[in-house]
């Protein structure tokens, strides 16, 4: 088959969090089962441009529609790790990809409604015709919609549209002007059985619009799927869901083994494996000397995760004290997009900065977190809601034991080494339900 990817973000070369992985992973694996597989993506000013080889023009002068107007495109094409990328170099007055970062711009809905309209018009110009089109969260929920609503009509017949949600707390809701950029007809489109948001009744929801317009609709993991259509973490969406039961369904993410390995992470100055454990203290030496902490015979804790309130910050802050209480070390690696979270963490650290046995790195690290999954010794993942979670993947792939919420695609992949259904060989990790300290701290004291 030949499938298109079209994602705001795909791993070395743009990632933010685990939507970077699953790309990457999943279009490399499809790539190995022989089947043709592109990437999509803006060509951010921000890209990992050092991973990305034989870069070059492909199409010239492309005119994507933007309001009454059109704006011109260049695509570039080129390869990362043998995989096929496509890049929209947008030439906009509002230079939409030029902003130093991914995400976080006033204006990102009309950057990503942009990138959505301008991978459509390349497809039909250049006549490249996927079989399907795979798409992944509120970014780019208006493929499908533009697909079946303008480019069918255009002679765009082929592809078939697949749905990946990844989160359901960021739908993309955004005002009606978004349809008018695309050139969409809002009249038509807003209504409760198309984009209407149900909570805000004067607002399009992007997210929606992805999943009433293909053909199929998956998300990371069972549990989640079940959680997001019966229970309140469809955050407004389950009554849809129900209703698209027969063209919805999880399939568990899983994490690319030729990118997270320790036998072969050129980031860590000791590789090791199931065969070779006891190597894995060199790392944890190496991570000690890294951060400044004591070289003593504790074990070592780590938070590696985007700070958001989803990852359960409140508890993460606990974690860190009831670790250091009970005779072990932290190690954080977080970034943290609210200011006031960001503000908070901060001040810890500058109050444990004098610690021998803790110590938070605030920021996107991609090696440092390589580093951390190889010498720390366990992982501690108090999510609120989880889609499916790939840190616990990792690190459980890296010899560390997780700790973590009995929820979404966690609840899934890791089993209770004390309470557990599962044969012996089969546990483990530690898990906790209740969304509480006392019971974070429980599991972790087991
Ligand atoms: P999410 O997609 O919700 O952020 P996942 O667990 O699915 O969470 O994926 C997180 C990915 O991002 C993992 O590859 C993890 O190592 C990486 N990651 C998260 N925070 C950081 C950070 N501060 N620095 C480096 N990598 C990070």
């Amino acid at each position: 088959m030949y499938i298109a990817m079209v994602s705001a973000e795909c791993a070395p070369i743009a990632k933010a969090g685990g939507l970077g992985d699953f790309v990457q992973g999943l279009a490399r694996e499809l790539s190995l089962r022989g089947h043709q597989v592109e990437v999509f993506l803006p060509k951010y000013d921000c890209l990992r441009f050092d991973r990305i080889s034989d870069m070059a023009k492909v199409h010239r002068d492309l005119l994507v529609p933007y309001y009454d107007q059109w704006v011109s495109c260049d695509v570039e094409y080129g390869e990362v790790d043998g995989l096929k990328c496509y890049f929209i170099d947008e030439h906009a007055r509002e230079s939409f990809f030029r902003r130093g970062k991914i995400y976080g711009e006033p204006d990102d809905s009309h950057r990503f409604a942009f990138f959505c309209r301008a991978v459509l018009e390349f497809m039909l110009k250049s006549g490249q015709h996927p079989d399907v089109i795979h798409c992944h969260d509120w970014q780019t929920g208006l493929v499908p919609v533009l697909l079946y609503e303008v480019y069918q009509g255009l002679g765009l017949t082929q592809p078939r549209a697949c749905y990946t949600l990844h989160n359901m707390g960021h739908q993309g809701v955004v005002g009606e002007s978004v349809l008018h950029q695309v050139g969409l007809n809002p009249a038509r489109l807003m209504i409760m059985e198309r984009l209407l948001d149900p909570a805000d009744h004067r607002a399009a929801n992007l997210m929606k619009g992805g999943i009433v317009f293909s053909n199929f609709v998956t998300t990371v993991s069972p549990r989640y799927a079940w959680e997001i259509e019966y229970t309140e973490q469809g955050m407004g969406l389950q009554g849809l869901l129900q209703h698209y039961d027969g063209k919805f369904g999880g399939v568990l993410n899983g994490i690319d083994y030729s990118v997270w390995n320790p036998e072969f992470d050129s980031h860590l100055p000791a590789p090791y494996g199931p065969a070779t454990l006891p190597q894995k203290a060199l790392n944890k030496q190496a991570l000690r000397q890294r951060l400044g902490l004591e070289d003593a015979v504790k074990p070592i804790i780590a938070v590696v995760s985007r700070l958001d309130r989803q990852k359960g910050v409140e508890l993460i802050r606990r974690a860190i004290y009831f670790a250091l209480e009970s005779g072990c070390q932290f190690v954080l690696l977080g970034s943290a997009p609210e200011p006031a979270v960001n503000d908070r963490f901060w001040g810890i650290k500058r109050e444990l900065e004098s610690s021998p046995d803790a110590h938070l790195e605030l920021g996107y690290d991609e090696e440092l977190s390589h580093l951390i999954y190889g010498g720390a010794d366990m992982i501690l993942i108090p999510s609120v809601y989880e889609p499916c979670g790939l840190t616990q993947m990792i690190a459980m792939k890296y010899g560390m034991v997780p700790i973590v919420r009995r929820v979404g695609g966690l609840a899934d992949t890791v089993f209770d080494a004390n309470y557990s259904d599962k044969p012996f060989e089969e546990r483990n990790g530690y898990l906790f339900d209740e969304l509480t300290e006392s019971a974070m701290e429980a599991a972790m004291a087991r």
